[in-house]
């Protein structure tokens, strides 16, 4: 770490512009809304496809369709084992799309408020990190602001993580610095 210290201390830098950046354009929100909006998809496919309420059709034992009077002989080492009548069939099946159901719809309901969060937290309206209560050394304007970044990068299956308060002036100005948190 003391050897290329510098170049962290670099790389923490941009990754806080790059950040800044991508808040500012947008970009971080479109993602996250892009994201949040497939994992909703698949819950409301789950919710009413996978999970579809399907009382009538003829329910199936070990891959063939039963008939009205048949039974079916389910082996289990964990319990549920037995013999199932056609209608107790079709109760386990239910009982199984209901499950499908209850988690589809609760994933997509859970997407649906991480986006609004996300539509809020990640607005380009939003400034980046926290103001700071100093005027620029460089344009000498109070437009100063800071944020904890984490910089990491893998190597192997080894993540190195640095991370230090950035403090970012305008992109006009230019000026950056950071510091390390105190511990
Ligand atoms: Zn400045």
């Amino acid at each position: 770490m003391a050897a290329d210290g510098s170049n962290m201390t670099h790389a923490v830098i941009e990754t806080a512009v790059k950040e800044r950046n991508r808040l500012h354009t947008g970009r971080s929100r479109i993602t996250a809304l892009v994201v949040l909006g497939f994992l909703g998809a698949i819950g409301l496919f789950l919710a009413l496809v996978v999970g579809k309420a399907d009382a009538n059709t003829a329910p199936t034992c070990d891959g063939r369709t039963m008939t009205r009077h048949s039974e079916c002989r389910i082996w289990s080492n964990h319990g549920g084992g037995g013999t199932y009548s056609y209608d107790e069939m079709i109760d386990r099946r239910e009982s199984s799309h209901q499950v499908w159901r209850v988690v589809g719809f609760g994933g997509a309901a859970l997407a649906v408020v991480l986006m609004a969060v996300s539509a809020t937290k990640l607005d380009p309206k939003r400034p980046w990190g926290k103001p700071v209560d100093a005027s620029c050394p460089r344009c000498h304007q109070p437009t100063l602001r800071e944020k904890l970044t984490v910089h990491s990068i893998s190597k192997g299956r080894t993540t190195y993580r640095y991370s230090g308060i950035v403090t970012l002036c305008t992109p006009v100005c230019g000026f950056t610095s950071v510091r390390q948190r105190q511990r």
